[in-house]
């Protein structure tokens, strides 16, 4: 089978007791049958806590209830007493894949690093080369997949070359990028998903019509549309307020160009499951634009961090964004278009 990663992935370290933001806080930790049942014989005093700690959450899962919101087992030296204990194998699947996303697509997987995790997020911004991807093999058996990837892959492979193609402003090429995936979305609603490699292939650029574009309105729609989400740390609200006032701050446009080609690697493929190609593309811009006006507040870095966290991390809040830019009125496309035109 095909792995493909991003060509930082070997380099990725867990910062363990040094990480500022630890993924063993905030968050309540899901945990596998197979490792609660694991728990339920583990001797002495560690398999007592294992066992008061396990709880069942609201669609039924095991999971460690936080503990003045972190995980019961983190300890004084902000460090896993499981794994120090028990050794890694002992953790979650949860804890042992963290902050790796897994997708599966039948004949090859994708694996990227959450931008939540400080690692992570630090091996992304810390270059200012074009983001590559590498794929290796390995002995796992491939399955058949979805015929739309025939035709998906090329038109992301095009999608990202459009985002790093460094001879035009950032911003016309976040445009070119929309446009193509409404294009392509086309080509799915009406079953002429046979075309997409052709579309991909020799898509150019056209002309639109100039549009007055309002990049301020369109953000302040979008972060009151975030801070109406579900939230995991209240002082998100916060900052997203103070993003509305913010005077934009330059960011570096390769800096940019990185995290606008992690969420297009990331998620455009997903449209293989629901067929919402054109609303991916505009979370991926939708992400870079937000996230570039927080930048104003706290850093680019963090900014990334905490957008990772509030949205990466949550399925509802991601189907509530995708929902919203099919419907609320400024956030489609056409609202992208000005935004991006400003
Ligand atoms: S957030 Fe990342 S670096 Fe920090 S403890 Fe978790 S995996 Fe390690």
């Amino acid at each position: 089978m095909r792995v493909t990663v991003p060509d930082y992935f070997d380099q990725f370290r867990c910062l363990a007791g040094d990480c500022p933001h630890t993924c063993c806080e905030k968050w309540e930790v899901v945990i596998d049958e197979e490792t609660a049942a694991l728990y339920g014989s583990v001797p002495g005093p560690l398999g007592e806590q294992l066992r008061r700690a396990l709880v069942r959450d609201e669609e039924g899962d095991p999971c460690f209830a936080l503990d003045g919101g972190k995980c019961p087992f983190l300890d004084a030296d902000r460090l896993c007493r499981i794994h120090r204990e028990l050794g890694g194998q002992a953790t979650s699947v949860t804890c042992r894949e963290h902050p790796r996303f897994t997708e599966e697509y039948g004949p090859f997987r994708e694996i990227t690093l959450a931008v939540s995790c400080p690692a992570a997020n630090r091996l992304l911004l810390s270059s200012i080369e074009p983001l590559v991807f590498c794929t290796l093999e390995t002995d796992e058996p491939e399955e058949s997949g979805d015929p739309w990837l025939a035709g998906l892959l090329p038109l992301r492979e095009r999608m990202i070359a459009l985002l790093q193609d460094r001879k035009r402003p950032l911003r016309c090429r976040l445009r070119d990028f929309l446009l193509l995936a409404e294009e392509a979305q086309h080509c799915l609603e009406e079953a002429r998903e046979a075309e997409l490699p052709a579309l991909a292939a020799g898509w150019q650029p056209t002309a639109i019509p100039e549009t007055a574009g309002d990049e301020g309105r369109f953000l302040v729609r979008s972060l009151r549309l975030l801070a109406s989400l579900e939230v995991l740390e209240e002082d998100w609200r916060t900052l997203l307020e103070q993003g509305e006032t913010a005077v934009p701050e330059p960011v570096q446009e390769p800096l940019l160009e990185r995290i606008a080609v992690y969420f297009a690697f990331r998620y455009l493929l997903k449209a293989v499951n629901d067929g919402d190609l054109l609303g991916r593309a505009q979370l991926c811009v939708f992400a870079v634009l937000v996230i570039q006006r927080l930048s104003a507040v706290c850093g680019l870095s963090e900014a990334l961090r905490r957008f990772g966290c509030e949205i990466e991390h949550n399925e509802e809040n991601l189907d509530a964004l995708l929902e919203a830019f099919r419907w609320e009125e400024g956030l489609q496309l056409r609202g992208f278009l000005e935004a991006v035109s400003a």
